[in-house]
């Protein structure tokens, strides 16, 4: 898995990110066929922009077709690079590495082994089930 953003594509998703400020900027990491990574700018089609992000499936089957995706990038324009509780379910979900980037410019990497069922509980995927086992 990979572990760190090379230089240059930490580079091209921070001007990613400033250019779409205040909006969540997001992108992904595609290993091509001579092992290179390579960094590919997405369209966030989410509804409320300025505060989540939804990848556009038609960016990511595109880039697909080069490679498999080894990372998924977005960005939290206004916050800390700190994975929300959605982040982390979501990550954990697809099964490979997430970087954040922060607003004051900070690079975090979520594993998605490192996702708790504490995490789904608070998304509330888990809600209905254990209320149920509480009666
Ligand atoms: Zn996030």
């Amino acid at each position: 898995m990979i572990q760190d953003l090379p230089p240059d594509i930490l580079a091209a998703f921070k001007a990613q990110a400033a250019a779409e400020h205040p909006r969540e900027a997001c992108a992904l990491v595609v290993e091509l066929p001579n092992s290179s990574y390579a960094f590919r700018s997405c369209r966030n089609i989410a509804e409320d922009p300025l505060g989540t992000f939804t990848l556009d499936p038609v960016d990511w089957d595109r880039f697909e077709d080069e490679g498999p995706v080894v990372a998924v990038l977005h960005s939290h324009p206004s916050t800390p690079a700190k994975a929300s509780a959605h982040d982390r379910v979501i990550c954990a979900e697809g099964g490979i590495p997430w970087f954040i980037l922060g607003q004051g410019g900070e690079l975090v990497r979520l594993d998605p082994s490192e996702v708790s069922g504490l995490d789904k509980l608070k998304t509330g995927i888990f809600k209905r089930p254990l209320m149920e086992s509480f009666r």
